[in-house]
């Protein structure tokens, strides 16, 4: 008897096992004209090896003096020896020897070409985080006609339908997630913290995580209640110490040996983005087909992003806010229910920070109201000064706000209170 209990004890632990299935997707930006094509095939070469595939968000026609990656230009010989004038409107389209290269990834299903932008474009704004963009503000009209000529040439070249997007420098408006549902494309990645309108169709699989970070995130999804986390480490060329020594953090056979142990986990699905986006649509994923069943729920919808998106005051959250959720939630993307959750006791341990805050601040002034040789009014001018100037020292930081500045600013006026009571 206890041997037939045994089996069925056995598959239902198997069924509990299975039914959490980690998703990752591996997405590497910048590839263009002027990105280290060796370093891109030993990347693409690794992830076949193992049997797994990958996203590269490839820029249509690189703005070569925007792009970053002049060093390579120059070690692969560029022949013209260019002057300042020439730099700016040096504008490439990947060379037919790379697509070619790729192409043969993209057949073989190791390789997803998603769009990255349309020049890479590097344009000052203020407005947007980072103050880098090419995309936000440029009105429907010109991002129409950008995207649109960028998708056709990455089409042409890749001779698959590019339905997945990543805008450069993780810049965009809602005019661009307009234009992109126009043009066809289903997916669309940016980061966690990237806001996205509740209308928006499209997938949305923000990246969570770097390489480095990869193994710490897969053991997080585990324990993760979302029957479905997902987890997308992103890469650029710089990430490699073959190509910067200086600012490179893994070098290719460390990236060899890190997509061998992701091949070896038995409860990870390595998927493209067109992929991702089929995973919960009965389940089926063929190749790199897409499907466009309109009816079927993604897995990704804009809800998904949202609920996570709850992190994006982290800078606000006390240190004991941040031990109340799970180390490296940030590097998952939870189910809205396990996000919803996650928020809630973030939520909670910071309203216990700053109320921590407040009391030691009414008890501070308090005692300084009593016990000094100053007229208590005096005490809480000088409170109110110095609380005045770190109010004027957050607002220059506009939307960075971090959590001790505000902590003080809490306690500087329940100081004031305490002196004042
Ligand atoms: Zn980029």
């Amino acid at each position: 008897m206890i041997c037939a209990a045994l089996p069925a004890a056995a598959a239902s632990l198997q069924a509990t096992d299975e039914s959490r299935r980690i998703t990752v997707i591996l997405r590497y930006d910048d590839c263009s004209a002027v990105s280290p094509t060796d370093i891109e095939l030993r990347v693409l070469e690794s992830v076949r090896r193992h049997g797994l595939n990958c996203v590269f968000a490839a820029i249509p026609q690189v703005h070569v003096h925007d792009s970053g990656y002049k060093g390579v230009q120059a070690a692969q010989g560029a022949d013209e020896q260019e002057n300042c004038a020439e730099e700016v409107t040096d504008v490439r389209p990947l060379p037919q020897e790379k697509s070619a290269l790729l192409r043969e990834f993209v057949r073989s299903g190791t390789l997803e070409i998603a769009q990255h932008g349309y020049e890479h474009r590097r344009l000052q704004n203020a407005s947007v985080r980072g103050g880098n963009t090419e995309l936000f503000g440029r009105g429907l009209e010109l991002q129409r006609q950008m995207l649109a000529s960028g998708k056709a040439a990455l089409e042409e070249w890749s001779g698959r339908k590019v339905t997945s997007f990543v805008p450069p420098f993780n810049s965009y408006d809602n005019d661009t997630l307009a234009v992109l549902e126009e043009l066809g494309f289903l997916n669309f990645s940016a980061g966690m913290l990237d806001a996205v309108p509740e209308y928006c169709k499209l997938s949305v699989l923000p990246h969570t995580c770097n390489l480095l970070q990869l193994k710490d995130a897969v053991a997080r999804a585990r324990v993760s209640s979302s029957a479905q986390p997902m987890v997308m480490p992103l890469f650029h060329p710089f990430d490699f110490t073959e190509y910067d020594s200086r600012k490179g953090c893994i070098s290719l056979d460390e990236f060899d040996s890190l997509m061998a142990w992701l091949a070896a986990q038995h409860d990870v699905d390595v998927v493209t983005m067109q992929q991702a986006t089929t995973q919960g649509k009965n389940g089926t994923m063929t190749g790199n087909a897409v499907q466009t069943d309109a009816s079927a729920v993604s897995l990704y919808d804009v809800t998904r992003h949202m609920a996570h998106r709850c992190f994006m005051l982290f800078s606000l959250h006390p240190r004991v806010a941040a031990s109340a959720v799970p180390v490296g939630a940030r590097l998952v993307l939870p189910q809205p229910e396990e996000a919803a959750f996650l928020r809630l006791r973030l939520l909670l341990a910071t309203i216990a920070g700053y109320l921590v805050a407040f009391v030691m601040g009414l008890v501070a002034g308090r005692l300084s109201g009593t016990q000094t040789l100053f007229e208590p009014q005096w005490v809480a001018g000088i409170l109110i000064v110095v609380a005045g100037l770190w109010c004027l020292m957050l607002l220059r930081r506009r939307s960075e706000i971090y959590y001790n500045a505000a902590r003080l600013t809490v306690f500087f006026f329940s100081c004031i209170a305490g002196v004042l009571l």
